[in-house]
């Protein structure tokens, strides 16, 4: 069976179109009669850039918080707030930051419609009534959470996403412009999460024309972004977190990533770093991208943040039990064989090489 997949419904792209968001919103107005929630990462607070956020007086201003990872706490504890603001159910959600605050928004909007906890819904296709109409405005690209079905979430016993149709955006509005002022490291990392997308999607064994096309095209965005950085760098580099999105909607991320959620879910490491401290030990499985990827390290003078602790025996098995949820991930990068090749010992083999001395 081949996946009839859901994609964004409408996406409006080009410098300034941030302006415009008023506008697609009073339509929405027009047709809920109700209030819009804005879930907008708190590193904005006092800033310019709030101050064009098109808020009207009946609306929510839910300041988020993404110093840690999106958890199905904090989206519960998130929701609730929603409901005790109204009884009835906002006309739209809508999510202003990263990929972690574009995670919480959606997952707001299916959590809303949906009863029980966030950590109920951690899988595929669980969800089963329709989410709140639902919008992002990504402030870092990379990640592709603007078109993905998933909102990645800390439970609290793995990281595993929401993955629905009922997941993605209605509507994405795509400003080169707000990506401008992201700091620069982060800007790395949260791209070379787009850079590794791609990677895997374009060396695993889901492979076919449609994400082939999408994460060849993605792939050579990073390539004119990291390694040459000439002039539209922020425009290129959110097309290719759109394409990069979009290659993996198809298909799948790999080693790099389950390996990355472990490290996630133990250490609290977040995404853009973890998969750049993993993916800089994964020559065995993607030599020409892990070359290349050191190539744009050293061409932006990036250098990797240390792994900030020692781990215990206990916290290794977790991260091996983390990984190991990852299936798709696996036979992705694998094959149908994978479970004889990736076996535990194997994995807490590479965990220890990443690791180094921090592991005990
Ligand atoms: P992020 O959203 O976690 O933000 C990283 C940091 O940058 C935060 O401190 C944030 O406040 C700050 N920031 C964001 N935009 C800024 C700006 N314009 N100026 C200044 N500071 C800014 O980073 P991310 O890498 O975009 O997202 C990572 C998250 O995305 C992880 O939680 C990961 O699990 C998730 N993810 C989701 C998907 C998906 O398909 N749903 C895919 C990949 C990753
Ligand atoms: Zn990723």
């Amino acid at each position: 069976m081949f996946r009839n997949f859901k994609m964004v419904t409408q996406v409006v792209f080009g410098r300034g179109c941030f302006n415009q968001l008023d506008d697609i919103l009073a339509e929405k107005r027009r047709q809920h009669a109700s209030f819009m929630v804005f879930a907008v990462d708190d590193v904005f607070k006092d800033t310019d850039f709030a101050s064009r956020i098109p808020l009207k007086k009946e609306d929510m201003m839910l300041w988020v918080n993404v110093d840690e990872e999106p958890s199905t706490i904090y989206v519960d504890a998130l929701t609730e707030e929603i409901r005790s603001f109204s009884e009835s159910l906002p006309a739209g959600v809508i999510g202003i930051g990263g990929g972690s605050t574009m995670d919480i928004a959606k997952a707001i909007s299916l959590m809303l419609t949906n009863p029980g906890s966030a950590t109920d819904y951690q899988g595929w296709d669980l969800i089963r009534n329709p989410a709140v109409w639902h919008t992002a405005i990504p402030t870092l690209s990379g990640t592709g959470a603007e078109v993905s079905r998933t909102t990645v979430l800390i439970g609290p016993e793995k990281k595993l996403g929401i993955n629905s149709d009922h997941t993605v955006f209605d509507q994405i509005v795509l400003d080169p412009e707000v990506i401008a002022d992201a700091p620069r490291d982060q800007r790395f990392f949260t791209g070379m999460d787009c850079y590794i997308h791609c990677v895997e999607s374009l060396e695993g064994t889901y492979l076919n024309t449609f994400s082939k096309s999408y994460g060849e095209k993605a792939i050579d965005l990073c390539r004119e972004v990291f390694l040459d950085s000439g002039p539209e760098s922020d425009d290129k580099l959110m097309m290719a977190s759109y394409f990069g999105g979009m290659s993996i909607a198809y298909s799948q991320v790999g080693v790099c990533h389950a390996l990355s959620y472990g490290l996630s879910f133990v250490l609290g490491i977040h995404h853009g770093v973890g998969n750049c401290i993993v993916f800089d030990h994964l020559e065995e499985f993607y030599s020409e991208g892990v070359r290349e990827f050191r190539q744009m390290m050293k061409k932006n003078d990036i250098r990797l943040p240390q792994i900030p602790r020692k781990v215990s025996n206990a916290e290794m098995e977790k991260m091996i039990d983390v990984a190991l949820v990852l299936e798709p991930l696996w036979e992705n990068a694998l094959g149908k064989d994978w479970k004889r090749i990736m076996t535990r010992e194997r994995i807490g083999g590479l965990y220890g090489l990443i690791l180094g001395e921090r592991s005990l």
